[in-house]
């Protein structure tokens, strides 16, 4: 039997049954929930994008938090705008909630008292905010959930790293882009098709191209899949942008 601060791991289904008894009798009373999509991501990145950036951050957050640790990632997410292209695979919003639900009554059972849910993919983020009320009130005073669902500030953030690392903050634009791109450069390298690299939708997507896309699909508005520009990604701007979004969250829970 070992603690998680010992073995250095804190993903709970890599614990013994043991190893979270313990950790839970020495505080660990948080655990955070990486929600993740496996969706097309333009011509040059996997489908694992989202659940893979998810997992990242997941790792950094714990360890910034502290006495937290880190559940199994829901790597499929709503991806139905996505659907058009091959490949992507989309949970139906109630199936996503009653698997949130169903964690938080996994988690509550056992102890813990805090859950946190985020998302690497920001289509996730309108769901969440959506079920929020309805998982704080099915687990009532034994815990209290959150859940990041602030999609401007993400991709403020993400405009700030990647201007800090030296790139082109216009390339942003919160899909395949140049910060995703870079995180995937850093984050799982060999998935990462750098011939492949061609813009995408450039510029900020008006209301009612936004609602185009919500309705007949992201490839209303982008042919290739991509909102933004891959193009002069690196790791420097892909570690500039894990930790500018690790520290908006953990500045946001921690409030
Ligand atoms: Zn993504």
């Amino acid at each position: 039997m070992s603690k998680p601060e010992r073995t250095g791991d804190l993903r709970l289904e890599l614990m013994t049954f043991e190893d979270v008894s313990t950790a839970l009798r020495s505080g660990f009373d948080t655990v955070v929930v990486p929600c993740g999509a496996v969706e097309q991501h333009g011509p040059h990145l996997p489908l694992c994008m989202d659940a893979d950036h998810a997992e990242a951050l997941a790792n950094l957050v714990s360890r910034r938090l502290g006495r937290t640790l880190i559940a199994p990632t829901i790597r499929v997410g709503c991806s139905s705008h996505h659907l058009t292209f091959p490949g992507t695979i989309s949970i139906r919003p109630e199936t996503f909630e009653a698997m949130c639900s169903d964690y938080c009554a996994s988690l509550v059972r056992h102890g813990f008292s805090r859950i946190i849910f985020f998302s690497g993919h920001i289509g996730n983020f309108p769901v969440l905010r959506d079920m929020l009320p309805r998982l704080r009130r099915s687990v009532g005073k034994s815990a209290r959930i959150d859940a990041f669902v602030d999609s401007e500030a993400w991709l403020t953030a993400w405009r700030e790293a990647v201007a800090d690392a030296g790139g082109d903050p216009a390339a942003v634009g919160g899909h395949a882009d140049i910060a995703e791109t870079s995180l995937m450069m850093k984050i799982r390298p060999d998935s990462v098709r750098t011939d492949r690299f061609e813009p995408g939708h450039i510029g900020l997507l008006s209301p009612d191209q936004l609602d185009l896309m919500w309705k007949n699909g992201i490839s209303s508005v982008t042919r290739n899949g991509i909102i933004g520009d891959p193009r002069g990604s690196t790791v420097a701007i892909g570690e500039s942008c894990l930790e500018r979004i690790a520290g908006l969250l953990v500045d946001a829970f921690k409030a």
